[in-house]
């Protein structure tokens, strides 16, 4: 499903070049214009990212975002402003923004930056989460519990599970297989790298329609292992 976007931006020329390139880049838009139409925009179910501007009539924008997060709304913000004082930064961050984005901005950097919080959003969602789903199968980080490909529902042995974890905790970026090695084994006598490669296996075996082409644990090679794209089977 698209991801939905607010955009607060009071100068017309820039919220329209805004929501052109965002619906452009296929995302679902909803704009206003002022501070006050902005915070009743925000508090709709269902928006994956707040564009506000700072300077705004009736509200400014860090007003918004304060307000937001007091009545405990977690959507992603990321703060546009013409202003470029390390101060606004400091007051935008603590007002519980996400990001900081300084006009004139060039839109392949807004893109990037929007794409970066929904990835980043998705992912916290899918941690928040005590049932991990991969495909047909799932484990549960609360009871431990797996369930396989092929329907088996069994304990996941812990190694396995710290494995698991720590690719979630990566949010799809790589994991080293020494670092793997040093938070799983920690301290225990002789294992190598080949035993995370052969942990990796056996998740593969218990996780994975067809092992041999794995679509969630994945092998990036020389380095260590990253996830695959699990928001399909955990959106909510
Ligand atoms: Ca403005």
């Amino acid at each position: 499903m698209n991801s939905r976007i607010l955009v607060v931006e009071d100068e017309p020329r820039i919220q329209r070049l805004v929501c052109d390139n965002l619906e452009t880049e296929g995302f679902r838009v909803i704009a206003t214009s002022d501070g006050d139409s902005g915070l009743r925009a925000a508090r709709t179910d269902g928006l994956d990212l707040i564009l506000l501007d700072v300077m705004l009539p009736k509200m400014d924008g860090f007003e918004v975002c304060k307000r937001l997060r007091e009545e405990g709304n977690r959507t992603p913000i990321l703060f546009l402003t013409a202003r470029d004082l390390s101060r606004d930064r400091v007051e935008g961050l603590e007002a519980g923004g996400d990001d900081y984005l300084v006009k004139p901005f060039h839109l392949d950097e807004l893109l990037a930056r929007v794409r970066a919080l929904l990835r980043r959003n998705e992912w916290s969602k899918i941690n928040s989460k005590e049932r991990i789903a991969l495909g047909d199968g799932w484990f549960d980080l609360n009871t431990h519990e797996a369930k396989s490909a092929d329907g088996t529902v069994e304990t996941l042995p812990l190694k396995e599970l710290g494995i698991m974890k720590l690719l979630l905790e990566a949010h799809g970026g790589i994991v080293d297989r020494h670092k793997i090695l040093d938070e799983v084994w920690g301290g225990e006598a002789e294992p190598t790298t080949r035993t995370v490669d052969n942990f990796v296996v056996r998740l593969r075996r218990r996780f994975e329609k067809d092992p041999g082409r794995p679509e969630f644990i994945l092998t990036v090679r020389g380095v260590g292992y990253r996830l695959g794209s699990l928001k399909d089977d955990n959106a909510t």
